[in-house]
């Protein structure tokens, strides 16, 4: 199969070193030049944990090539993937879809032979319809086929979540066998790991997407509710979690009770999930619920470290541990840090920082933050430490050292990496979500 993906962001990129690792001839496309220039001689734009290997790997193989030139690369493709960015249209919260619809116009003057086009974006129910019509009115002559493939992968997992997905889920027209069959084509390595494919409709398909990512969305929130009344009653919510995710009803998995949730995906999903609803008279009160707890939370965080400090930051220095959305990113998009540190800086506080993958973006995003160069460096006459992001490499940091470093002894664990017990004898005064603190547990 020839493959043509059209973005080369976590998802085009990760999506195409991975057919091309199938056996697939790709190239990924992107209108940025610097990012394409980067890409041919060796460099990754992103974090992701072994894409490096896996794109110099085929890249050296020829299997992959990167490109700006849509044209080029479409003319010969069988299959071109749409994979560039929805993101949260200003005002209304609708997915702004002129990405989509762009390549979808650049795509359409190109076809010169049968062309599978896939959308692989997030995108609304009806989108592939809009982009059905967009391409037939762009080049009326044009053969091809509109197929809704929704990506599922989650970054910091992402090449293994491509290769062994739970499903893939296909939205074809039930008629249109030849879409079929190229699709068919495109995932054959995958039969040898038994990924199941569901065929569906192309609205259902696009809906799918959205009601997994809504749905998540929803779970940890609901947690993080449960976990503001585990400390009102004295209860803890990990065991509360495991108590009710050992039940294969509800399953164990998005059951960490946390800042709220943030990251390139969830927060704009919900939104555009919830406005696909009005727009269709069918409410989604669940998912409207959602959002406004979910944005609640992040302020409500920065208030609770300013409740272990006694109710006041004013002129005192925080020391924030981890900034990225989740671990083994460096995707800050959308991620609680942003705000909690916003709403620290608004009480008066001072804000240290230090995430292993994060910085870079960060020192664009956040103003007046010292940045450290790891996690003792940032404790240094610090007033409190704060873990916002649980990389595996907060996990066993030296308590010791972390006391004599920090001038008030307050940590605050808004992931619960720490197991409250760990800090008992050690002179540090430890509070997690949803949990004792170690005051409690001392007296
Ligand atoms: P991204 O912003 O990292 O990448 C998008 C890329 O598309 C950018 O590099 C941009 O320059 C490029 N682009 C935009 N228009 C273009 C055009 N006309 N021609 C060529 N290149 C163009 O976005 P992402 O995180 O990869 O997300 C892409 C889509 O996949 C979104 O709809 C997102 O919701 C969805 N998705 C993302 C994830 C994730 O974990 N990031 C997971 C599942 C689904």
């Amino acid at each position: 199969m020839q493959i043509v993906m059209i973005g080369a962001g976590y998802v085009g990129l990760v999506s195409g070193a991975c057919f091309a690792d199938f056996g697939h001839d790709v190239t990924c496309v992107d209108h940025i030049p610097e990012k394409i220039e980067a890409l041919k001689s060796g460099k990754i734009p992103i974090f992701e944990p072994g894409l490096e290997d896996i794109v110099a790997s085929n890249a050296k193989s020829g299997r992959l090539k990167f490109s700006t030139n849509v044209a080029e690369a479409v003319r010969s493709a069988n299959v071109v993937f749409i994979a560039v960015g929805t993101p949260s249209r200003r005002g209304d919260g609708h997915a702004d879809l002129s990405y989509v619809y762009d390549a979808a116009r650049e795509i359409a003057k190109c076809i010169e032979n049968y062309t599978v086009i896939v959308i692989k974006s997030t995108a609304p129910v009806g989108t592939g319809d809009e982009v059905a019509r967009i391409i037939a009115e762009t080049s009326p002559s044009a053969e091809f086929s509109v197929v809704s493939n929704p990506e599922f992968l989650r970054e910091g997992a992402a090449i293994n979540d491509f290769k062994h997905p739970d499903r893939i889920v296909i939205g074809v027209d039930s008629n249109d066998n030849r879409a079929r069959e190229v699709m068919n084509q495109v995932y054959r390595p995958l039969y040898l790991n038994q990924a199941p494919i569901l065929y569906t409709t192309r609205r259902t398909s696009e809906l799918i997407k959205y009601a997994a990512n809504g749905f998540l969305a929803m779970k940890i929130t609901f947690i993080n509710e449960i976990a503001d009344l585990c400390e009102k009653v004295g209860a803890d919510v990990q065991q509360v979690a495991r108590g009710i995710g050992l039940d294969n009803r509800i399953g164990g998995k998005f059951l960490n009770a946390g800042p709220g949730y943030g990251g390139s995906c969830f927060p704009k999903d919900t939104l555009a999930l919830a406005k696909t609803g009005q727009d269709y008279e069918a409410p989604l009160k669940l998912i409207e619920a959602t959002i406004a707890v979910n944005d609640l939370r992040k302020r409500a965080m920065a208030r609770k470290v300013i409740r272990a400090l006694h109710g006041s930051v004013r002129g005192k220095t925080i020391a924030i541990l981890g900034l990225t959305f989740k671990p083994s990113t460096d995707d800050m998009r959308d991620a609680p840090s942003l705000d909690i540190i916003q709403a620290l800086q608004d009480a008066g506080a001072n804000i240290r920082a230090y995430d292993p993958e994060g910085m870079p973006t960060a020192r664009s995003l956040l103003k007046d933050i010292e940045f450290g160069e790891n996690p003792y460096d940032i404790c240094q006459g610090a007033d409190a430490l704060v873990f916002v992001t649980e990389w595996e490499q907060f996990r066993a940091l030296d308590l010791k050292r972390i006391k004599s470093s920090l001038r008030t002894p307050v940590i605050v664990d808004l992931r619960n990496i720490y197991n409250p017990s760990s800090f008992s004898g050690t002179g540090l005064r430890y509070s997690g979500i949803g949990r004792p603190s170690s005051d409690t547990l001392e007296s």
